[in-house]
Order: structure tokens, then C-alpha cells, then sequence
């Protein structure tokens, strides 16, 4: 294996190179994904076709703002398949806020990801309202926005500008369907990109076909 302190690694599984993250808590399986033990240390299998981060990775992610002790305000944590290999990657040093706002989702992300954890902190708030998140201290260095709604671009705005530091990237999930049906998903993605470009810096949109058909993620940089 390569360096010891890369964010993911290329695993051989079955005769195919996988995207993997050195599990944080061995042992522990969180959507049954593979693990694979090389050199006495335990991966997990990444799956793109379940998590829209490593399908973006499989698509060409240029940027890769993750890393031991990176902190993260995550909206949209469900639950916790993306999350917990962010929580693999910035092992204990590293934080995850991870915003959920629907209970019974909530619950599942407590029971199965984040009571294994200890680098999460789960909010069970609205994304609506980052005011009222009561746990969020000092300003992150990512904010990872999937929350499939229509106003999701506004939202993620207030949430960097309470939150994201100078010079922080956003990862914006746009689902080009959920906005408009009648609308093109190319021009749903520029439109929003519209709506980031005097805030933001935009670095890459990523289609993230053949993983997820109806998904595009947008990657910035926050100006201030
Ligand atoms: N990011 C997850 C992953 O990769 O494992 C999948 C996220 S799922 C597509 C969208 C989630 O956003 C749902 O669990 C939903 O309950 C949550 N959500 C939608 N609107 C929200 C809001 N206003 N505040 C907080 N969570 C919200």
C-alpha cells in the first residue's frame, strides 16, 4: 500500500481495484459494505453506487478538501453511509456535524453510525435554520450540502455564511430533477451555479452518471 496517510485508498477485491477508507472502527460494518483486511489494517469498501462523494471521486473529483482532522458541517446526513467515511477520514482529530432532520432517519444515523463515532456529532435540526444548531463550534473547512430540496442552494448559502471558513469548499449535491421536471438537468445546474458565482468560486461540476443518473455535484470555494 501506498502512504499511510492518504484519504482513501485503491483496495484489490475480487480481482478489481475498489475505492476503500481505512476503517475508523474495526470490525464495525455500517450499510454492509465489504471489509478487506491488508497488512493488519481494515478498509471499507466504498460504494458509488450508494454514496455520491465516492461516486464523484470515481468521476474525476480534481479537489479532495478531506483529510485527518478536516472539519465538516455535513446537511443531509441520513443515514450515514457518506458520513461515515468522511468519518474514516478524518479519523479522531476530525469532525462531522451531520445536520438530519427527519426523526426516524435521525434514529437509524444515531443507532448504526454516529453512537460508534465519536468524530460526529449529530444535529437532529432543520438545515432551514442554522441558528439553531446547538453544537457547531468555531468555523469548518467543508460543508457537504445533499438535501434534495428546491431551495437546497439558498440553504447551503446561510450555512456557509454562518459557518464555512474563508477560503472553505462546498460540495453542493443537485438532484436535476427534484427542482423542475421540465427543465433540462444541465440548465438546473447552471442556474444554480448562478446562484453561488458572487459567493463562490466554482472549481467542478461532476456528473455523477453511471452511479447516480439524476445527481450533479458542484465543488466551490468560498470567497468570504
Ligand atoms: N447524504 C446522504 C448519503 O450520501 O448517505 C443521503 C442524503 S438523502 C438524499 C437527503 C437527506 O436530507 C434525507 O435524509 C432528508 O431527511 C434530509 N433532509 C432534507 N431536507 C432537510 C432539511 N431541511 N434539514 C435537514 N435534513 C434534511
Amino acid at each position: 500500500m501506498e502512504e499511510d496517510n492518504q484519504p482513501f485508498f485503491w483496495i484489490k477485491s475480487e480481482g478489481e481495484k475498489k475505492l476503500a477508507t481505512e476503517n475508523l472502527v474495526p470490525g464495525n460494518q455500517v450499510y454492509k459494505e465489504k471489509l478487506v483486511v491488508k497488512k493488519g489494517i481494515e478498509y471499507r469498501l466504498w460504494d458509488p453506487f450508494r454514496s455520491k462523494l465516492a461516486a464523484a471521486i470515481m468521476n474525476g473529483l480534481e479537489e479532495f478538501p478531506f483529510e485527518n482532522k478536516t472539519k465538516v458541517l455535513y446537511l443531509g446526513a441520513s443515514t450515514g453511509t457518506t458520513v461515515s467515511h468522511i468519518s474514516d477520514i478524518v479519523g479522531p482529530s476530525g469532525v462531522i456535524f451531520g445536520v438530519e432532520h427527519a426523526s426516524r432517519v435521525a434514529r437509524d444515523f444515531l443507532d448504526r453510525v454516529a453512537s460508534y463515532r465519536k468524530n460526529i456529532m449529530p444535529i437532529l435540526q432543520d438545515a432551514r435554520k442554522p441558528s439553531e444548531y446547538f453544537s457547531v463550534f468555531g468555523k469548518v473547512d467543508v460543508v457537504y450540502v445533499d438535501i434534495a430540496q428546491p431551495d437546497q442552494t439558498k440553504i447551503a448559502i446561510e450555512n456557509c455564511e454562518m459557518f464555512l471558513k474563508k477560503e472553505g469548499y462546498l460540495f453542493l449535491v443537485i438532484k436535476t430533477r427534484s427542482i423542475d421536471v421540465t427543465k433540462s438537468p444541465k440548465k438546473i445546474v447552471d442556474e444554480e451555479i448562478d446562484k453561488l458565482k458572487s459567493k463562490f468560486n466554482i472549481l467542478q461540476t461532476i456528473d455523477l452518471h453511471p452511479y447516480d443518473k439524476d445527481h450533479a455535484i458542484v465543488i466551490a470555494k468560498f470567497k468570504s
